[in-house]
């Protein structure tokens, strides 16, 4: 494909970040293959074929770029009309598109306020406030940390963002920002919840809240390093 194309796109998150496939970076492979074909309830194979199937790569799930070079990158799961047209439009005109500058909370119309909220909560606990911050009502949302490809689609609908359309610009650039102290940071200085508290529940849940973009060097080279080492423990604590 690389050699017969003039220009290749990496679309949607997975191709750009390698998706949520990614989360099988958090587990050895031996642990991967059992899983899907001895322990899983839904199949029947009882041992883990060896012929016949494609061995798992050492490396694990991979971005785009880590095998080919890619010229242009477009994240969202999937990515709104909006950007797939600029994106397209870009490469007809020859022209570099505008790198997102925008998190997801730039499209999101929900104020946030300092509120007396002193304890996290899931989205279907309790009755929510239409028009406030999730983070605000302690339901984590990862709008702030998210780059915005899809218009604020979400939090615009009553759900909090999962975050995939892939990190901010700010986490991507900046080696020491990571997403679990930038909502941490924001949610704890809107809430009466402590920060430690907030951090370790995503730390707890790394599956979820890093699960878009586990497979990239974006995360692994950041103190997110360590997203192994909490999903054992989260692990050992069942
Ligand atoms: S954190 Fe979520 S709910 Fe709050 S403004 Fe951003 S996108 Fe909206
Ligand atoms: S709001 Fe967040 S989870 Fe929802 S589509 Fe946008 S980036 Fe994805």
């Amino acid at each position: 494909m690389r050699a017969s194309c003039d220009a290749i796109l990496a679309f949607g998150t997975c191709g750009v970040y390698g998706g949520p496939q990614g989360s099988g970076y958090a587990h050895a492979q031996s642990e991967l293959a059992e899983t899907a074909f001895v322990k899983n309830p839904t199949t029947s194979t009882h041992f883990v074929p060896d012929q016949g199937v494609p061995k798992l790569l050492e490396e694990g799930v991979l971005p785009l770029d880590a095998a080919i070079t890619v010229d242009l990158y477009l994240p969202g799961c999937p990515p709104h009309a909006y950007y797939v047209f600029e994106a397209l439009r870009s490469v007809l005109d020859g022209k570099p598109p505008e790198f997102g500058e925008h998190n997801v909370c730039f499209h999101c119309d929900r104020a946030m306020k300092h509120t007396e909220v002193a304890a996290l909560r899931r989205v279907h606990e309790g009755t929510l406030e239409k028009e406030t911050c999730f983070l605000s009502q302690g339901i984590l949302c990862m709008g702030s940390a998210t780059l915005d490809r899809c218009r604020g689609a979400c939090p615009t609908r009553g759900m909090p963002c999962s975050g995939c359309g892939g990190p901010s610009e700010a986490i991507v650039l900046e080696p020491n920002r990571d997403i679990r102290t930038e909502i941490a940071t924001r949610m704890s200085m809107m809430t009466k919840i402590p920060k430690a508290k907030i951090t370790s529940e995503i730390e707890k849940q790394a599956k979820t809240y890093y699960a878009y973009a586990m497979a990239s060097p974006v995360f692994r080279e950041k103190p997110t390093f360590l997203l192994r080492r909490w999903i054992a423990q989260q692990g050992a604590a069942r």
